[in-house]
């Protein structure tokens, strides 16, 4: 059984982001028929306050909705007894607008998880949220932060919010300190050629609230290269990321939809890398269904052509299939026009640069 097949001290608190990000890279088997894993993702919502230049999300392939608070708990019992040891609790959307999840996370302490995480924008992190996470037993806590300063947080993230996110970040680490917690603080910064100048001053300003920032460099998973190249990438090269040619996320990570898919990816836009209806198929089934293992034979093969991981690790928007039908969204091609998306937004903050500068020069 695979519980029995796992040691404690393989899931103790990994003790640092990179090290996490380095083990998470790291399957410990390649099998078609594969273990089942240490670490669940579960969406709590895919629903977004945020809309992100570089984010697939934000104008959204699925409907927006929350997790089934029953199907939830079912699925964190269900996989920490088949041996899981960790779980975050965010996919697409933003965590903090489900009411339930210091609910789910409590459960999963109370169910023997060694390891809570989440990811967040922060911006709706208030005091009492942070209590409620503290209190629930949360271990650690990722901002997702991806500029230096209001206007160009604006750009990226589509909302005037800089200001509260940094004053909830500071907040979140003077409470877990005078609570003396030992909850993990941790930001994130994805650069993109609008951003990746201001590394080092964010770095200055931010990092004595945080454990560590992990700076990130803009790239798809297969839904808007084109787009990304285009108008956001600052040209670092990404594509290392997948040297050998096999994701290790499809061997080594569960993850759960809002709408109760289990899919091979993190941030399965529509479904595409679904492989089950987990109201239908047990998770133990469904890791090792026939699509799940498909995928993973093809992944062995390089025989990916006509599927996301292509894209993803060919970096294009090439044409591609669902691994099953059944279970894909399809894109409203009116709806999700993210290029337009993009440049709208960036003409709109360079018109507004360019008033400034005027008004600077007139004064
Ligand atoms: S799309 Fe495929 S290759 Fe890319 S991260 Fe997701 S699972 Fe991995």
């Amino acid at each position: 059984m695979a519980k029995e097949a796992m040691s404690k001290k393989e899931y103790k608190n990994p003790g640092g982001i990179r090290k996490r990000m380095d083990e998470n890279s790291r399957p410990r088997s390649w099998n078609i028929q594969c273990e089942f894993p240490a670490n669940l993702l579960l969406e709590p919502t895919n629903l977004c306050n945020h809309a992100c230049l570089m984010c697939a999300n934000s104008k959204g392939a699925k409907k927006g909705g929350m997790i089934d608070r029953e199907l939830a708990k079912r699925i964190l019992k269900e996989a920490y007894e088949l041996g899981t040891r960790e779980v975050g609790f965010y996919g697409m959307g933003e965590p903090l607008l489900n009411k339930n999840l210091e609910e789910y996370i409590a459960y999963a302490k109370q169910l023997g998880y060694e390891y809570t995480y989440i990811t967040t924008n922060g911006a709706l992190l208030s005091e009492e949220r942070a209590r409620a996470l503290l209190e629930a037993g949360i271990d650690s806590v990722k901002f997702s932060i991806n500029a230096a300063s209001p206007d160009l947080y604006y750009l990226i993230h589509g909302k005037d919010e800089f200001d509260t996110v940094i004053r909830n970040l500071i907040e979140f680490d003077s409470l877990r300190k005078r609570q003396e917690r030992n909850t993990a603080l941790y930001i994130s910064y994805i650069a993109t050629r609008y951003t990746a100048s201001d590394k080092e001053k964010f770095k200055r300003n931010y990092q004595g609230y945080a454990d560590d920032i992990v700076f990130l460099d803009c790239r798809s998973s297969g839904d808007m290269a084109d787009e990304l190249d285009a108008y956001l990438s600052a040209g670092a090269d990404t594509d290392g990321l997948f040297k050998s040619g096999i994701c290790p996320m499809i061997f080594n990570k569960l993850h759960v939809t809002y709408d109760g898919c289990l899919s091979m990816c993190c941030d399965d836009l529509q479904n595409y890398l679904a492989v089950a209806d987990l109201k239908e198929e047990s998770l133990e089934e469904a890791w090792n269904n026939a699509y799940a293992r498909d995928l993973r034979k093809r992944h062995l093969e390089h025989n990916l052509k006509g599927t996301r991981c292509f894209n993803c690790m060919n970096h294009c928007n090439g044409p591609i299939e669902p691994l099953n039908p059944k279970l894909a969204v399809y894109i409203d091609s009116k709806r999700w026009n993210k290029e337009q998306e993009i440049r709208t937004r960036i003409d709109k903050w360079e018109q507004y640069k360019r008033r400034q500068e005027t008004a600077g020069l007139e004064r």
